[in-house]
C-alpha cells in the first residue's frame, strides 16, 4: 500500500475543512472497503480524514422522519427498534449485507459509497474506465455475469453494490450533505449517477462533501416493506438480483407501492412505470407480469448477465405475491 497522511477530525466542519484542502483526499470511517481498495492498488488517496468521532452516529425518529447519522453502523441501525417496526425493509436490506463482524464496522454513509464489485476494477492490472478513465471496459465483452443489465452505457456496465441504497431508494430517502460551500440535501434517487462516458464519478458529492445524515420519510407503505435478495450463497455475498418493495393496499386494490432494485442497474434502480403499472389497480399475477415487463423494456443483456432478465421478473412477482397476496 502506497504512504498516505491522516489526520482524525475533531468535528464535521473540522473534517470538511482538511478534506477540502487537499487534493486527491478522502474520508475514513469503518474502512471496511476503502482499506481494501487502497491495499490493492485500485484506489489511491494522499490523506485520510478519519470521521470515526464526529457526533453524528445517532439514530432518531419522530412521527414524520427516520434520521439516521451518517456513521451510524450498519448493526446499530439494522437492529434499532423503530428500524425493525416501521422500516423493515432497511433493516432486513442492512442484514443481507455483508458479514456481522463488517456490519459492526462499516457505516451508512460508507456503505453508501462502497466501489462496485465489477472483477476488472479490483483488480489493479485491468483496464478499467471506473478506475483509470479511457483505458476501456474489458466487462461488456468479458466476464459479466454481476454486472448491470439497466442503466449501462459503451464504457461501464458495473453494478452499485449496496444493498441499504436500494432499501433507501425504494422510501424516497434524502441524504444530507456538509461541504466546503456549506450544506445540502439531495434526494437519494439522484445521489448516485449513471456511468455514462464518466463511469469515474459515480456520485453528486463534491470534494470535502460529507454524508452527514440520512433521511427517510416514514410512510404506511414503509410499514409494509420487504426486501428480497437472491445470491450466490448465504451469506457475505453481494446480489445478483435483489428488490426493495413497499405496498399498501386498498382491499384488492394497490394504493402505494414503491418498487428499486439492486444487482441489475448501473445504480440502485427505480423506474416509475414499473410502479405506475401496478398503483390503482388490482394486484394480480396479470398486473405484476406487466410491471415486470416495463421494469426491464430497456434492458441491455450481455453474453453473462442475460438470466438476470428473467430472474429480476421472479424476483418482483416473489415479493409481491408475499406483500400482498396474489390471485
Ligand atoms: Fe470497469 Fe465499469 Fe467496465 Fe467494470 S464495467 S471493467 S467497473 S468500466
Amino acid at each position: 500500500m502506497r504512504a498516505f497522511g491522516y489526520t482524525v477530525a475533531g468535528s464535521p466542519a473540522d473534517a470538511v475543512r482538511i478534506a477540502g484542502s487537499i487534493p486527491n483526499s478522502a474520508f475514513v470511517a469503518g474502512g471496511t472497503d476503502l482499506l481494501n481498495l487502497m491495499r490493492d492498488g485500485a484506489e489511491s488517496h494522499d490523506h485520510l480524514v478519519d470521521v470515526n468521532h464526529l457526533d453524528r452516529a445517532g439514530v432518531t425518529a419522530d412521527h414524520v422522519t427516520l434520521r439516521i447519522g451518517g456513521s451510524a453502523r450498519m448493526r446499530q441501525v439494522a437492529d434499532h427498534p423503530v428500524v425493525r417496526r416501521n422500516f423493515p425493509v432497511l433493516s432486513q436490506a442492512l442484514l443481507a449485507s455483508a458479514s456481522p463482524q463488517v456490519r459492526n464496522m462499516a457505516t451508512i454513509g460508507g456503505n453508501l459509497l462502497q466501489r462496485t464489485r465489477c472483477g476488472y476494477f479490483r483488480d489493479a492490472g485491468s483496464a478499467c474506465n471506473k478506475r483509470v478513465p479511457g483505458s476501456g471496459c474489458p466487462a461488456i465483452a468479458g466476464h459479466n455475469r454481476g454486472n448491470a443489465i439497466l442503466g449501462g452505457s459503451d464504457h461501464c456496465i458495473a453494478t452499485h453494490p449496496s444493498d441499504l441504497a436500494v432499501a433507501l431508494v425504494a422510501l424516497d430517502a434524502s441524504v444530507d450533505l456538509l461541504g466546503p460551500d456549506g450544506r445540502r440535501t439531495v434526494p437519494i434517487a439522484d445521489f448516485h449517477l449513471l456511468p455514462g462516458v464518466t463511469p469515474h464519478q459515480e456520485t453528486v458529492l463534491r470534494q470535502g462533501e460529507l454524508i452527514t445524515h440520512v433521511n427517510v420519510p416514514r410512510t404506511p407503505a414503509a410499514e409494509h416493506s420487504r426486501y428480497l435478495k437472491l445470491r450466490d450463497r448465504a451469506s457475505f455475498e453481494f446480489a445478483v438480483v435483489s428488490v426493495a418493495a413497499a405496498l399498501r393496499m386498498d382491499g384488492r386494490t394497490v394504493r402505494d407501492v414503491r418498487l428499486a432494485f439492486g444487482g441489475v442497474g448501473t445504480r440502485p434502480w427505480r423506474d416509475p412505470r414499473v410502479e405506475d403499472a401496478l398503483r390503482g389497480k388490482p394486484l394480480t399475477e396479470a398486473a405484476v407480469a406487466e410491471a415486470g415487463r416495463v421494469l426491464i423494456r430497456d434492458a441491455v443483456p450481455r453474453e453473462g448477465n442475460g438470466f438476470k432478465v428473467e430472474l429480476v421478473q421472479r424476483a418482483l412477482a416473489s415479493i409481491l405475491s408475499e406483500l400482498g397476496g396474489i390471485r
